[in-house]
């Protein structure tokens, strides 16, 4: 019995590891073609003062569309390309293109908003990442109270090097949150040391807040401790009126989720910038 299961078990296991690897090359290659030709575009995704509705942000988040392989979602390629590094090219992109044309908006006289941009924990830690930032904001522009950067807790593995490198950050006048907050390396007894503007409620606890005590417990004890520590709250993934409410109830003043809008391209985004100016003036 064992030959048998060995057997079948062993030439199953390397046809599923060689047929991982030739996918996983792949993705490699069309990545690093992706990137020297472009194919990329921008997404961005409302975030609301949930007492007033207003609009208070714009999240950019990258899209790929392959020519022959449609469109491929940012979970699928952005660890590979965090894996081979080419996230830093991309991400740069992004912060170029994002700043780019969050300034264009703000010159044609429309409602500012702060951009918010994803840094992968690689591009946190890149020596030149403050040379980075501020070329980017000389070039386009932009002043750098609009912009945001989030970053995941995964940078506190080192915690003291990303506590000075949020300062420097936070001394250039960009803002930062940490993305996916509860779902990672989080200790209260660092958050007190934090040199963040804002928490942002990872998706997995309000998606069933109104359903669940603990999940719901977990979200009044991020907004109690954000509250003394003077840090602001978002809460990602707002999908329904009944959470909505809850979050409303509990004192989250802020929101993004598709119950708000999806992510929209860059003309949908500007439409709705337009609207806005219409409304406000
Ligand atoms: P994230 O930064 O946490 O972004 C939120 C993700 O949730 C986005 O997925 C967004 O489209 C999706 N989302 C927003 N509202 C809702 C909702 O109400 N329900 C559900 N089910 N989903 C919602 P997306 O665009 O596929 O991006 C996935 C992740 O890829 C991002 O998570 C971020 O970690 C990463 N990513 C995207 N763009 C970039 C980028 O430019 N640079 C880096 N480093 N990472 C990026
Ligand atoms: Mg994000
Ligand atoms: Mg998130
Ligand atoms: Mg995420």
């Amino acid at each position: 019995a064992a030959k048998d299961m060995g057997r079948n078990g062993v030439s199953f296991f390397h046809s599923d590891m060689e047929e991982r690897s030739l996918a996983r090359i792949l993705l490699e290659n069309e990545l690093k073609k992706a990137i020297e030709l472009e194919q990329f575009h921008i997404d961005y995704q409302p975030k609301l003062d949930l007492s007033t509705g207003q609009l208070i942000g714009m999240e950019a988040l990258v899209r790929w569309n392959h020519p022959e392989l449609g469109r491929i979602p940012p979970d699928k390629f952005i660890p590979v390309a965090e894996d081979t590094g080419l996230i830093i090219p991309l991400g740069e992109w992004v912060l170029r293109r994002a700043c780019e044309q969050n300034k264009k908006w703000q010159t044609q006289g429309y409602p500012h908003v702060q951009l918010s941009v994803n840094l992968s924990a690689r591009q946190f830690y890149q020596p030149d990442l403050l040379d980075k930032i501020k070329e980017v904001l000389t070039m386009t522009e932009l002043d750098p109270q609009w912009l945001e950067l989030e970053v995941t807790e995964s940078i506190f593995a080192d915690i003291d090097h990303a506590v000075t490198i949020l300062e420097e950050i936070k001394e250039l006048g960009v803002h930062t949150s940490i993305d996916d907050f509860g779902t990672g390396y989080s200790s209260f007894s660092y958050i007190k040391h934090l040199p963040v503007n804002t928490l942002k409620i990872d998706a997995s606890f309000i998606r069933d807040i109104h359903h669940n005590k603990e999940s719901q417990a977990i979200v009044k004890a991020i907004l109690t401790i954000a509250q003394t520590l003077d840090i602001n709250v978002i809460a990602e993934g707002v999908e329904s009126q009944e959470q909505l409410a809850i979050l409303q109830e509990d004192g989250c003043n802020q929101g993004q989720g598709f119950l708000f809008s999806k992510p929209l391209s860059d003309q949908d985004f500007g439409a709705y910038l337009q609207g806005l100016r219409i409304t406000r003036s």
